[in-house]
């Protein structure tokens, strides 16, 4: 659809508009006054004649023409009525900045859905309600109570919390900081993030597209749509926790593992979301994606007149990864010639303390035209003979000369670099106040560059057998049973091409040392129990088990011991199974989050793993790449890569079994949450054995 009539409309009407002072009727009106809106405005309020000059109607009827936007501010309770009227005269966009809908509780979300059903039989889209409203600086739109018109800048910024964009906005309009649009999207009953970011993302005015979230309405649009337009705008988004609407008991490790945030941080990396822990943060980004082009590459050169912040900036260059920028002789020669022979000429170039406006745009000059530079930073601190204003208002004008290579600056201080600064916002060169900020956003840029150039993303298929699994999962949900056994999840990780260890269950303890006889020793016994979920928990697990003797002692004291711990739990026997030796334990995991869906875990695995959480997660389905990022973001990966000297395990082969696994998962939705641990894997060339699994379905 298209958002036209919401940014650019011809006639706005206010509903609910009010000539008291104070009321939200009040100061939509007078901000839409101020802000110099161009086309009709239509106050509606059946209880004036005027407001401030304009013609006011007792309703939307009486005016006679369809107004193309409508905003209402009226109480929750007439809001139905006035959509139905809406729908009528043909309206296709309105704003309920009304609150008293979802958010207050069961018979406001009845309200809610009432008014998004008159809208959608009426083909009306809606924003909000419980919002702010909306602002168009281009189009000198100001259809809300969030403050002044700010200016117009290639900033679209959308808000699921009012008070927060009215606090962005004030914050904006101190510094100068300019919006394509602003959009409080409240209880999203209609409209939602997708739809504005979509909307946003074809706008020419829109160079960066910035949020603040509590949740996604639909995860797996989200990721699949924000993710090709990521591709197009940077997107910067604050999540905040929320509660996770999908909180529940997990049972297995990979559901207790997960937090609620752990899907979301997943799925903005998948989608190239770019996530700020603060407004701060998310404006030193995006005003950088605003103004400036994007690096070529990670090669940053500094330019600075004192010693100090040089270095600083140079080491958090270094500690985020990015590359300092070895100059070209022919830059040092440029450089040699003309800066005094106390200036250091090699990157961080300094221009020393007496550095004059020149100076610095000579440098400046010489560091962009250097092909082994991508991003200049500049840095200048308040010295005696130092000119902020003229040194600000040169680099404004080298950066719309030579605008290929995004500039940066960092000014520090604060009454003297004054002007300097205003000049620089004015000029649209981002400036930070700290070293760090220019520095993490420089390495935002950068890796956003990274991402969007990435390959395309290839999911491997493996042939598997998906009839078998089909015809164990649906029985399982024939006769109700949601957990599924140790058995049966062997058989179905089988189909789809993992190893488990052989083994078959005793329930004496002469048949356990016969079935040992014909596994070779040593042996593994473990108490076999549809309720026994953590079998070591219960002393139900006695691995290196060497002669038969040993096999019918550990049997009698097990079927001894378990039941007296677990009375209730029904027990078959015993499982006697050939032991894995040498290998390393590691887990691989599944917990479907309601928002993403299949969420994969990999790990140190054992019964150790809530102990040391070494694990990672990532959406399903996953690259070869991917899986294999998820083995290199643990500890454990330098220990599966082996540790002085050790032998190094067969990492390939444990991607693939994450790969395995997300296909099954994808597959097979009805899976709710698994794991198997521990995964057991050995050196190159082996094939890693899946000693024990477990897996729940949906209820
Ligand atoms: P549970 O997780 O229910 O306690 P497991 O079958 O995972 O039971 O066994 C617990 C631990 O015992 C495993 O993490 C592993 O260290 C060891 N173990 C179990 N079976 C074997 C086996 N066949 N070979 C080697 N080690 C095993
Ligand atoms: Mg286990």
């Amino acid at each position: 659809m298209s958002f036209g009539s919401f940014f650019n409309p011809q006639s706005v009407a206010i509903v609910g508009a009010s000539r008291q002072r104070g009321k939200v009727g009040y100061e939509i009106l007078s901000n839409m006054l101020a802000a110099g809106y161009q086309g009709k405005i239509f106050p509606v309020n059946s209880k004036a004649e005027e407001i401030e000059g304009l013609k006011c109607y007792p309703d939307l009827t009486s005016i006679g023409e369809v107004p193309e936007l409508v905003v209402l501010v009226i109480p929750a309770k007439v809001v139905p009525a006035i959509m139905q009227e809406c729908v009528k005269i043909g309206t296709k966009s309105v704003v309920i900045i009304t609150a008293g809908f979802k958010e207050i509780g069961k018979e406001g979300k009845a309200l809610e859905d009432r008014v998004v059903q008159i809208a959608k039989q009426g083909g009306i889209r809606v924003i909000g309600p419980n919002c702010l409203g909306l602002i168009v600086p281009a189009n000198k739109l100001n259809a809300s109570f969030g403050g002044d018109l700010p200016a117009a800048g290639g900033i679209a910024y959308l808000s699921q919390s009012g008070a927060l964009l009215a606090a962005i906005l004030d914050m904006a309009n101190a510094n100068g900081i300019g919006f394509s649009k602003l959009i409080s999207i409240g209880n999203k009953a209609d409209v939602d993030e997708l739809d504005i970011i979509k909307a946003v993302s074809d706008d020419e005015d829109t160079q960066v597209i910035a949020g603040y979230l509590e949740n996604i309405t639909d995860g797996d649009a989200f990721v699949r749509q924000a993710g090709q337009i990521s591709h197009i705008k940077p997107i910067l988004l604050i999540k905040s926790g929320g509660t996770s609407a999908g909180a529940k008991a997990a049972s297995s490790h990979t559901g207790s593992l997960a937090g609620s945030e752990t899907a979301y941080e997943s799925a903005f990396e998948r989608a190239g979301i770019i996530r700020c822990d603060s407004i701060k943060q998310q404006f030193d980004y995006a005003q950088a994606f605003a103004s400036q082009p994007l690096p070529a590459g990670p090669r940053v050169a500094v330019i600075t007149n004192a010693g100090g912040p040089g270095i600083m900036a140079a080491d958090s260059i270094e500690r985020r990864g990015l590359t300092f920028a070895k100059l070209d002789n022919g830059t040092i020669n440029k450089l040699a010639s003309v800066l005094p022979p106390a200036a250091n000429l090699y990157n961080p170039i300094d221009v020393l303390g007496d550095a004059l406006a020149e100076r610095y745009s000579f440098a400046l000059n010489a560091a962009l035209d250097d092909p082994n530079v991508d991003i200049v930073l500049i840095l200048l601190t308040p010295q005696a003979m130092t000119e902020a204003a003229a040194t600000a208002e040169a680099i404004v004008k080298i950066s719309r000369e030579k605008p290929e290579k995004p500039i940066l600056t960092c000014f520090l201080g604060a009454k003297k670099v004054e002007d300097g600064v205003r000049i620089l916002r004015e000029g649209k060169v981002p400036q930070y106040d700290a070293t760090d900020g220019a520095v993490s956003t420089i390495k935002v840029m950068s890796d956003y560059v990274r991402w969007r150039s990435r390959p395309k993303r290839v999911v491997k298929l493996f042939p598997v057998n998906r009839r078998k699994v089909e015809n164990i999962v649906e029985r399982h949900l024939r006769q109700g049973i949601r957990e599924v056994g140790e058995t049966e999840s062997k058989e179905i990780l089988e189909a789809y091409g993992f190893v488990t260890p052989k083994g078959s269950i005793a329930t004496t303890a002469e048949q356990a040392a016969n079935i040992a006889n014909q596994l070779g020793f040593p042996v593994v016994l473990k108490i076999w129990s549809p309720d026994i979920l953590h079998k070591s928990d219960v002393g139900g697990v006695r691995v290196g088990l060497n002669s038969e003797q040993e096999v019918k002692d550990a049997f009698d004291l097990m079927m001894y011991r378990v039941p007296k711990k677990r009375p209730e739990a029904n027990i078959l026997g015993v499982l006697v199974q050939e032991m894995c030796k040498g290998g390393k334990e590691v887990i691989l995991g599944m917990n479907r989050d309601p928002h993403f869906g299949p969420l994969m875990m990999f790990g140190m695995g054992g019964i150790m793993v809530e102990v040391l959480k070494d694990v990672s997660f990532y959406l399903a389905p996953l690259t070869a790449d991917e899986a294999k990022q998820m083995l290199v973001s643990t500890k454990t990966y330098k220990m599966l890569k082996g540790v002085r000297g050790q032998e190094g395990m067969d990492i390939d082969k444990i991607a693939e079994g994450l790969q395995r696994l997300s296909q099954l998962v994808t597959e097979f939705p009805q899976i709710q949450e698994m794991d198997i641990n521990p995964y057991v894997v050995g050196p190159e060339g082996t094939t890693p054995i899946a000693v024990d699994a477990r897996m729940s379905l949906e209820q």
